[in-house]
């Protein structure tokens, strides 16, 4: 598809998800879920662009081979959850290697005290994540991410939404610099559960080891997960009898896993009665009723080795396609000169 103009954009909607651990349940109510649902209205697989954001797994992983096999995991888990190659793009980021040239180009046309502004930043290395440059230029490659494929809409967490309004900023410092309308401007926009907490009611986040995996580690047997993941979520220590906050961790995963029957259990946790046990126990099997019937058909599309990556190589051809044509406009606008092709 030929892209048009920037004053005249496609309307795409564009979300990455990195491969930097086993795919949890915040990504799933946060992300996931409502990028199968934008697939179905985007208008056509030109509209919905997908990817595996595998270099900024950099920042958390340094070991070539669990990177693979976990970029892999996430292309398996998307598959399963309902990403559907005719309605969407789906790609690897590292496919489309021009979002590195892109991120350097962006990096010079804005200042540092934008990037030093970012709360991700300061949360992670709060957690212990190493303060690398990689870490701190997040926000840059993320802008170039979105701006490469001028894309309109961005679905994202809560924790995101900084990051896209820099990348606004981003595409107006280009855009200023040069003089002319070459990047457009994206809008984020949140599924209806933008901060899924985690086992211990911080953020759900693979870098802060407090997640619940949509799908378990291989050989992990239900009591195991039971103890793992369900028995571990942290509560205070009220009693039994004593009426509980409706929108604690524990009740905020519970709505989002069956919704009905929380909405029916609440006044019974706020009026006290019932003890966080209980609660545990119910999410679990709320979790079990949601997750277990796709493992099948995980470990199908996870046999097929070549569907996976044909499909990854057909949405890497298209991605490219266009990020390449709105890599000639910036090329043209800047100045940098490549041999003709
Ligand atoms: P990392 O810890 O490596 O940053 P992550 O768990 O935060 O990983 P990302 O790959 O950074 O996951 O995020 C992918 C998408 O999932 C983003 O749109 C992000 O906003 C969303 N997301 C991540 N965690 C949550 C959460 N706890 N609640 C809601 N959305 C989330
Ligand atoms: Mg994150």
């Amino acid at each position: 598809m030929q892209e048009p103009a920037p004053s005249r954009p496609v309307a795409r909607v564009l979300s990455g998800i990195q491969p930097s651990g086993a795919l949890h349940l915040g990504n799933y109510f946060g992300a996931i879920q409502q990028h199968v649902e934008l697939q179905e209205t985007a208008g056509g697989r030109d509209h919905a662009f997908y990817f595996i954001a595998n270099y900024h797994s950099l920042t958390t992983v340094h070991d070539g081979a669990h990177l693979r096999a976990l970029t892999r995991g996430a292309a398996i888990d998307y598959l399963t959850l309902g990403l559907d190659p005719a309605k969407a793009t789906f790609f690897r980021q590292s496919d489309v290697p021009e979002v590195c040239e892109l991120a350097w180009m962006l990096a010079c046309c804005i200042g540092k005290g934008l990037l030093e502004r970012a709360h991700s930043y300061k949360d992670k290395t709060a957690h212990g994540v190493e303060a690398s440059m990689g870490l701190f230029c997040y926000p840059v490659l993320m802008a170039a991410d979105i701006l490469i494929y001028r894309s309109t809409v961005v679905p994202v967490g809560k924790d995101q939404q900084q990051h896209v309004e820099m990348a606004q900023d981003m595409a107006q410092s280009f855009n200023a610099a040069f003089g002319k309308q070459v990047l457009v401007r994206p809008e984020w926009r949140f599924s209806k559960s933008p901060t899924v907490p985690g086992l211990d009611g911080a953020k759900m986040s693979k870098s802060y080891n407090n997640t619940i995996p949509l799908f378990l580690p291989d050989g992990m047997t239900e009591k195991q997960a039971w103890k793992t993941y369900f028995a571990a979520i942290k509560t205070d220590s009220k009693g039994v009898d004593d009426p509980k906050d409706p929108n604690d961790a524990l009740m905020m995963l519970y709505r989002l896993l069956a919704p009905a029957e929380a909405a029916e259990f609440e006044p019974i946790y706020v009026r006290g009665g019932v003890g966080y046990g209980e609660v545990k126990k119910r999410i679990h099997v709320a979790y079990e009723a949601l997750f277990a019937p796709i493992r099948e058909r995980r470990a199908k599309i996870a046999a097929d080795e070549a569907f996976v990556e044909g499909v990854l190589r057909e949405g890497a051809a298209r991605a490219r396609a266009v990020a390449q044509s709105v890599m000639d406009d910036v090329r043209d606008v800047s100045g940098i000169v490549l041999a003709a092709r």
